[in-house]
C-alpha cells in the first residue's frame, strides 16, 4: 500500500504512521525526519534546510521532491510506504504524481487528519512543556513562534491539497480529535475497503490529467 497522511503539525500523523508501520509492514517516509537527519549530518541539503526549518517555514519543493524520489527507490520502500509530511504544496503533489507515474507506482489512499486548530495549539504546547519538564531534547522548531509559522504554512500551502486529492477521489477525512485508537480504527476501516488493500496498489489517486 502507498498512503499519504495530511494534517497540520501535532495532528497525530507521526503516531498513526508508526502504527501503520507496525500493523501493515509499511515504511514511514517522513520528510521532516529526513531533513532533520540531513541537518544533523551537515549535508548541503541540511545546510539549506536548517534556518527555514527553525523558523517553521517550508524548504524548497525541488529539494524535498528529490529526497522523496531517492527514498522511494530504496529496497525497503518496495513493500509500501506512508508519506508523512509530504506532499506539502500543490507543486509537490504534482511532482509526486509524475514521480509515481515514472516509477510505475500508484497511491492507494490519502488521509486528512482533521483537527481543531485552537485545541491543537494547546495540545502541542502541553506536549512541549511536558517534554521540557522531563528534560527531553526538543526539536529546534518546537517553540510557540515556529509552531504558529508551521500552522500558517499548513493553512496557506498544504490545505489546498485537501481539494486536490478530493477532486481525484482519493481523499478520506478522519476526525483527528478522536482518541488515538479511534483514529486508527477509522483509518483501518478505509484500508480494509480498498480494492487491493494488501496488493501492489489501486488506482484511487491516479492522476486525472
Ligand atoms: P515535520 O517534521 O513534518 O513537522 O517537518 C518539520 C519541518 O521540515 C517543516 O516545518 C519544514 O520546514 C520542513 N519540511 C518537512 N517536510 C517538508 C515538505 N514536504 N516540504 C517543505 N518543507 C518540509
Amino acid at each position: 500500500m502507498r498512503l499519504i497522511l495530511l494534517g497540520p503539525p501535532g495532528a497525530g500523523k507521526g503516531t498513526q504512521a508508526q502504527r501503520l508501520v507496525e500493523r501493515h509492514g509499511l515504511v514511514q517516509l517522513s520528510t521532516g525526519d529526513m531533513l532533520r537527519a540531513a541537518v544533523a549530518a551537515g549535508t548541503s541539503v541540511g545546510r539549506t534546510a536548517k534556518d527555514l526549518m527553525d523558523r517553521g517555514e517550508l524548504v524548497p519543493d525541488d529539494l524535498v521532491v528529490a529526497i522523496v524520489s531517492g527514498r522511494i527507490d530504496q529496497p525497503d520502500a518496495k513493500k509500501g510506504f506512508i508519506l508523512d509530511g509530504f506532499p506539502r504544496t500543490v507543486p509537490q503533489a504534482e511532482a509526486l504524481d509524475r514521480m509515481l507515474a515514472d516509477k510505475g507506482l500508484k497511491l492507494d489512499a490519502v488521509f486528512e487528519l482533521k483537527v481543531d486548530e485552537d485545541i491543537l495549539t494547546s495540545r502541542v504546547e502541553k506536549r512541549v512543556a511536558e517534554m521540557r519538564g522531563r528534560g527531553e531534547s526538543l526539536r529546534s522548531d518546537d517553540n510557540p513562534e515556529a509552531l504558529q509559522k508551521r500552522l500558517a504554512a499548513y493553512r496557506a500551502q498544504t490545505k489546498p491539497l485537501v481539494a486536490y486529492y478530493a477532486q481525484k477521489g482519493a481523499l478520506n477525512t478522519v476526525d483527528g480529535m478522536l482518541p488515538i485508537p479511534h483514529v486508527a480504527a477509522a483509518i483501518d476501516s478505509v484500508l480494509s475497503s480498498l480494492p487491493q488493500a494488501s496488493g501492489s496498489g489501486a488506482a484511487r489517486a491516479e492522476s486525472s490529467s
